[in-house]
């Protein structure tokens, strides 16, 4: 059954049309620009794909947010508050249902790339999973029970609040609501304005890399006593710096300290705080399992 996936993020969006992941036809990464000319680009591409590979038969969003996931709102499916220019109330169903014939369903991009990897990547046959995305903005998306939790709204993850010690860490932090969230403090534009320099060009062993991981161990420890996630993935840009992730595994388990019970969060941590096994498409991937769920329904 041929299927498309979005993951629509705040620079760009990337699109894939396939069955899964071993089977992708078709991929395409479209500048985030404007609402009309973003989505007129996503429509042309699955437009194009199925003149080549023939009619899909569902549509994925994984998308930035805030949006509406209530399916009984007249405003399911759009893009709420956010603060990013022009992007305020865009419906991100209506069009390419209307423009593609398919149905469609709608998530958080983080949930999307957390059903990507729950179905098809690093988290296969657990019931409940944790994705957190360290990039331009920090967010995540949870399994529990083996459903994407949506809640209220849906969780804010990269917005908690972490114990910041200015005298260790002068900076005020970016995020434009609560200055110094986890996103505040850990995003890439975080430690970039903290440091004078792109996150990407501090070397390894830069004090940057302590502190960052720190911040991530912290909201993970968080998480970990919440929601009991049987593994973690950490993808995103900032992630794929090279020695992150075992600092962040060296404080976790400093921080639990022995008490969560399970050798997941004492002797195993190397395979429960795992980078994304799909890699750049884990959100993709997941969004195609969206696509699937709505083609069933
Ligand atoms: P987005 O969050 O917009 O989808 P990314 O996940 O690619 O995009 O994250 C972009 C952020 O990641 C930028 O702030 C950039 O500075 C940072 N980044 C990209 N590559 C690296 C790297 N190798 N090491 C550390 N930070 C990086
Ligand atoms: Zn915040």
């Amino acid at each position: 059954m041929l299927l498309g996936g979005i993951e629509a993020g705040g620079t760009k969006c990337l699109a894939v049309v396939g069955t899964g992941p071993g089977d992708i036809r078709a991929e395409t990464r479209v500048s985030t620009t404007t609402p009309a000319d973003t989505l007129a680009a996503l429509i042309a591409f699955f437009r194009d794909a199925q003149g080549t590979h023939g009619p899909l038969h569902g549509l994925g969003v994984g998308t930035f947010g805030p949006v509406d996931l209530d399916p009984a709102s007249p405003q399911h499916g759009h893009i709420t508050t956010t603060p990013k220019a022009g992007w305020a109330w865009t419906d991100m169903v209506r069009p390419f249902r209307e423009a593609l014939g398919v149905p469609v369903a709608i998530d958080t991009d983080v949930n999307a790339a957390a059903l990507g990897e729950w179905r098809h990547g690093a988290a296969q046959g657990l019931d409940s999973v944790l994705y957190l995305t360290v990039g331009t903005g920090i967010g995540g998306g949870a399994i529990v029970n083996g459903r994407p939790v949506h809640g209220l709204v849906h969780p804010e993850m990269g917005h908690v609040l972490v114990p910041h010690n200015r005298h260790v860490d002068h900076f005020a932090g970016v995020c434009p609501f609560h200055a110094n969230c986890l996103e505040g403090l850990a995003s890439g534009p975080a430690m970039e304005a903290r440091w004078g320099q792109p996150a990407e060009s501090l070397p390894a062993g830069h004090r940057a890399w302590e502190l960052e991981a720190q911040y991530l161990a912290l909201a993970l420890h968080g998480f970990v006593c919440t929601l009991s996630p049987q593994r973690i993935v950490m993808g995103g840009g900032v992630m794929a710096q090279p020695g992150l992730l075992p600092l962040v595994r060296a404080d976790l388990a400093e921080l639990l300290n022995g008490y969560v019970q399970s050798p997941a969060c004492t002797t195993q941590l190397d395979d429960y705080v795992v980078a994304p096994a799909l890699g750049h498409r884990s959100g993709v991937v997941g969004a195609l399992v969206l696509a699937r769920d709505a083609a069933r329904s």
